[in-house]
């Protein structure tokens, strides 16, 4: 067996090589400026960003988790208040909702998108229901019509969680403006990343982006005028002129993450026991996430992780538990049932991935994998 060299789930080298020189004149630009928070980088950055995604507005703030943050306060969500969301997602969208003080509605996935069900949400809203939060998770844009039509039918406004999703598109419309507010993270492993954390909001109206803007300096609009309890939640300026940088060739990037989608759907194809994600319209493939069921030989998820790792191949498991079984709501949604959720965090499994992986790397991930859902057997 090949195990001379390790893959790894992830390369960042690829999106950091070819761009050195710009990033440290960016890097040198700043740090020359002498100025370091909310000052031209950001303001920049705001404004292409809000071209790219065709946002009406974009702010910068510290991390994807406090975007979400900002979004909610800026809708007035608090105590008392319920914001309907998927299980099946990382810990921040849920966290967001609790941390303003409200309470997180979990709706089972739809198996095959493994995004919020529409279907679902109808049978959730109560007098309480004070938004929809949607997360278009893996970079897989969500069923935008159907949500956006439950959320019409209950007077709902919808924030989108575009984490994993910088530029995927529904019906030719970035994600991020198909909601009211949008939540972006550039944490290092997401579509677009900067270099630590870093985060934005894009809104569709500007009483909700001034909200925003408020909220992240101090719920202050005149500084040393605090009209509010806000935050102290900016995106600095080194981040702001890094992104600027790899802003203009995140299309390219997300093209290839399609390639190397398409190039592994061929790879898998009648493998026993794996099931490949689909290469709908907009997606962006933040990660190549299968589904590998137990039966006619194939070991199941967490035997075929540990053969991968024997063979040197690194995966991951985005993710072992849905929200609702987490520790942190074990007392507050342990009633909660959630099938489809908790059936895919016993099968997921996200294969090496990134823009540009070597179609020689894709060909040893899936003849180990290969081997692993036969049981060893040829
Ligand atoms: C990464 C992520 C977040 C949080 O972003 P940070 O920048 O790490 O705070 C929120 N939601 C989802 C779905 C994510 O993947």
């Amino acid at each position: 067996m090949n195990t001379a060299t390790r893959i790894p789930v992830l390369d960042l080298s690829c999106q950091l090589d070819p761009l050195l020189d710009d990033l440290s004149a960016a890097f040198g630009r700043v740090l020359r400026s002498c100025h370091y928070i909310l000052g031209p980088e950001v303001a920049a950055f705001e404004g292409e960003a809000a071209a790219h995604l065709g946002a009406a507005h974009a702010l910068g703030c510290n991390s994807g988790t406090d975007a979400l943050v900002l979004a909610l306060r800026a809708l007035g969500v608090g105590p008392g208040d319920e914001v309907i969301t998927t299980p099946f997602t990382f810990f921040a969208t849920a966290e967001a909702v609790s941390a303003v003080g409200a309470v997180p509605v979990f709706v089972d996935i739809d198996p095959a998108s493994l995004n919020l069900d529409p279907g679902g949400v109808a049978a959730a809203v109560t007098a309480r229901t004070r938004a929809l939060l949607p997360v278009h998770l893996f970079g897989r844009p969500c069923d935008m019509d159907a949500l956006g039509a439950e959320a019409d039918r209950h007077g709902l406004p919808v924030v989108e969680d575009c984490a994993q999703a910088f530029g995927a598109r529904h019906r030719g419309r970035a994600v991020g403006t198909l909601g009211v507010l949008g939540c972006f993270s550039f944490f290092p492993t997401k579509n677009l990343s900067g270099f630590g954390d870093g985060g934005l909001v894009t809104a569709a109206r500007p009483e909700l982006a001034e909200a925003v803007r408020m909220l992240r300096a101090h719920g202050a609009r005149r500084k040393y005028h605090n009209e509010t309890l806000g935050y102290n939640s900016r995106l600095d300026e080194l981040q702001a002129a890094l992104l600027r940088v790899r802003l203009p060739h995140v299309e390219a990037w997300n093209a290839a993450r399609v390639q190397a989608a398409r190039g592994y759907g061929e790879r898998l194809a009648g493998l026993p026991g794996v099931l490949a994600p689909e290469v709908v319209e907009g997606h962006v493939f933040n990660q190549y996430t299968i589904r590998i069921r137990a039966g006619n030989g194939c070991p199941g998820r967490d035997a075929v992780q540990a053969a991968l790792a024997a063979e040197g191949v690194e995966t991951m498991v985005y993710y072992p538990v849905p929200c609702h079984r987490l520790p942190v709501y074990a007392r507050s949604h342990g009633k909660t049932a959630c099938p489809a959720a908790e059936a895919a965090c016993g099968e997921v499994l996200s294969l090496p991935f990134w823009p540009g992986i070597p179609t020689a790397v894709q060909d040893r991930v899936a003849e180990a994998l290969g081997r692993a859902v036969r049981g060893g057997r040829a």
